[in-house]
This record gives structure tokens, C-alpha cells and sequence, in this order.
């Protein structure tokens, strides 16, 4: 069993029972005499797991019939081409919110598939904030959000009302709050968050939105192709798919995503608390975009934060290093972090404080 506090970005802190019925599956699955990495993906026995996950994501994200559930693989990087691939190729242009850096990512690959258009940026205040004021054209074939923005902090709390097809990156807050999935045509997030082990990634994308497509596109790239035989045209990421089940079995078992966005809601207001208490931190996103996934701040001073990573480290704190390119802090609070983990935390980010006075 793990034993630190792990508030790593992702891939992230699974359920303790979840790790614990994932190793029994490797090492014998169910009755079965065989481990859950080498049984057929083509057995009755994995067909009734991918066909289970499905359900599930279904009934947890209250997705309509007229939405297919995929499982892909490539990561939601992946994504960030094949999108454009199928949806801008052949129309005048896309659009996009610039909000950090996986933002970012996707609009470079878009732009090889055609013209894109950056509907607003928080680039002017360092993607603090999330933009909420922006003119949309007509005529583009759809709108790119990115709904939490990991590195930066930020999170879209008012999706907009569009009259074009709205696409999200969803990859770090999905199945931590309600959503209505009809707000969107087509939602993508890589696994390794909220969901399961890395290695698949999440599309829960409207039908009439695939159709839409009207060019020839390579069968791994194409949606329809992976709708058709149930995400399994190729071999499908096994080992992912199954630890997301029992994920998505134990996220049922807590209350589901209501449940869990209560909790969540919690953690992330008692570690803000802290933040915008204490004398000697100070959080980095503007506050009404705060994420309740991601939270970040930095010491004012940014000579102490080796010391207080050292400080935190020393005591079982692991993942709260900001990403590489941004510096100071960067706390997650994913689905299965427990309410204990953000209380000893802050404990201990006042103990620091103290000693610092
Ligand atoms: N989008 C967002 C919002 C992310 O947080 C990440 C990764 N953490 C990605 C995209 C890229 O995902 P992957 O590593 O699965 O390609």
C-alpha cells in the first residue's frame, strides 16, 4: 500500500481498494487462472468489462444516447491533432480559447490541419485567469476549450451557449463535478486522472458530430471506425480500461460525481483557506477561475519554497512541485485524494508558516 500523501499531478493517486483489486487481477484474475494482462481482448470475459466501462461512464456522466463512449489510446495529446484531422480539414476554420499550456499544444497541431482562430487569451496575465468574454464567428467548424487547466490553476466553471459544436479537453477535472454533457458535441480526456491508469484516453462524442466528417481520414484516426466495433478495431488498452472500471465502479460506490464534487469542493476550499490566510503564501490564479483540481501558489518571497518543498517532502508530502516551466506550487486534489491528506497538508503549510514568523 501506498503511504505518502500523493498530490501529484497525474498520473495520480488511485483508490487504495482500486490498487488492490487491480494487483489480485494481475496476478490471477477472478477464477479465471490467467492475469488481466494476458486474456484475450477478444474474450467474452474483457468484452463484458469494456461493455461494463461503458455503462458507467454513461450513468456517471448522464451521457445521452445520441453520444458514443470511446476508448482510444495516445494520450489526449493525441487528441490535439486527430480532432483537427477529422473536423477542420475541409471547413474554413476552427476556434479556439487560449487558457495555458495544453491549450497551447492543441491550437499548434490544429494549425496544421487548417486556419484556426484564437478567440481570446489569458496569455496577457499569465493564463491566471480563464478569458469569458469573447465574440464567436459563425462559421467555424467548432469551439476548442480546455476545462481545467492543470499547469495553471484555472478551471471554466460557466461553459458558454454556443451555436457552434463545442470540443473540450477535459483531461483533469472530468468525473470530478456534473457536467451536461449536451453542452458539448465531442469531449476528450487522457485517463490517467480521474479515471484509471494512463495508456487510454476518454471521447464521449455526439453522433450527428462525427458524421460531419466528409473526407477520407487513416482508421486509427477516425472515430466512426472506433464507434462501429466498440473501440476495439485494434487491440484496445486492457490493463487501462479494466483498473478504469473498478475506478469508476468505486466512484459509484461514493456517491458518484455529485458525491465526489461535494468532497472536492471541500478540499479545495480548505487548502485556498489556508493559502489566502496565511502570511506567506499566495495563491496564482485569479480566484474566481480557481481550479478544484489543480491549486497553485508560490511563497512571496519564492527564496523559501526549496525549503518548504523540503519541509513538505520530509514529512511524506510527494507531487506538489509546480510544472517545470511555471515554478512554485501546484497542489492536486483528485477524486480519490482523501479530505485527511489536504487537512495534513495544511497543517503542515502552517507549521512552516509559524517557524517562518
Ligand atoms: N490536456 C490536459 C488538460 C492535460 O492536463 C494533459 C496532461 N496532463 C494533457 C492534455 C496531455 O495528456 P496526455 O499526457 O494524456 O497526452
Amino acid at each position: 500500500m501506498t503511504t505518502k500523501h500523493n498530490f501529484g499531478a497525474g498520473p495520480c493517486i488511485l483508490p487504495p481498494s482500486v490498487m488492490e483489486q487491480a494487483a489480485k487481477a494481475v496476478i490471477n484474475w477472478g477464477d479465471s487462472g490467467l492475469s488481466i494482462l494476458e486474456i484475450s481482448h477478444r474474450s467474452a470475459e474483457f468484452e463484458s468489462v469494456i461493455l461494463k466501462t461503458q455503462l458507467l461512464v454513461r450513468e456517471l456522466l448522464n451521457v445521452p444516447e445520441n453520444y458514443s463512449v470511446l476508448f482510444l489510446q495516445g494520450g489526449a495529446s493525441t487528441q490535439f491533432s486527430m480532432i483537427p484531422l477529422n473536423f477542420l480539414v475541409g471547413k474554413q476554420k476552427a476556434a479556439y480559447l487560449d487558457t495555458g499550456y495544453f491549450a497551447q499544444k492543441a491550437i499548434k497541431e490544429a494549425t496544421l490541419f487548417g486556419e484556426v482562430t484564437i478567440v481570446a487569451s489569458s496569455g496577457d496575465k499569465g493564463y491566471a485567469y480563464v478569458p469569458d468574454n469573447y465574440n464567436l464567428e459563425k462559421d467555424v467548424a467548432y469551439l476548442h476549450l480546455t476545462s481545467n487547466n492543470t499547469i495553471e490553476g484555472t478551471e471554466i466553471f460557466d461553459f458558454p451557449n454556443s451555436s457552434v459544436p463545442v470540443v473540450c479537453d477535459m483531461s483533469s477535472d472530468i468525473f470530478s463535478r456534473k457536467i451536461n454533457v449536451r453542452d458539448f458535441d465531442f469531449i476528450y480526456a487522457g485517463a490517467q486522472k480521474n479515471m484509471g491508469p494512463a495508456g487510454m484516453t476518454l471521447v464521449i462524442a455526439k453522433n450527428s458530430f462525427l458524421e460531419t466528417v466528409g473526407h477520407p481520414v487513416p482508421a486509427m484516426s477516425d472515430y466512426r471506425i472506433f464507434r462501429d466495433n466498440q473501440s476495439m478495431y485494434n487491440t484496445p488498452p486492457v490493463f487501462s480500461i479494466y483498473v478504469s472500471m473498478l475506478n469508476l465502479i468505486w466512484l459509484k460506490s461514493v456517491g458518484g460525481v455529485e458525491g465526489i464534487e461535494a468532497v472536492n469542493k471541500k478540499k479545495a476550499e480548505l487548502l485556498y483557506r489556508e493559502i489566502d490566510r496565511s502570511p506567506i503564501f499566495t495563491g496564482t490564479a485569479n480566484v474566481a477561475h480557481r481550479s478544484r483540481m489543480n491549486v497553485t501558489f508560490r511563497t512571496n518571497d519564492q527564496l523559501t519554497e526549496p525549503e518548504f518543498l523540503k519541509f513538505a517532502t520530509d514529512r511524506g508530502i510527494v507531487g506538489i512541485k509546480g510544472y517545470r516551466t511555471v515554478g512554485g506550487f501546484r497542489v492536486s486534489l483528485y477524486n480519490a485524494l482523501p479530505l485527511s491528506s489536504v487537512e495534513f497538508l495544511v497543517q503542515v503549510m502552517y507549521e512552516f508558516a509559524e517557524l517562518k514568523k
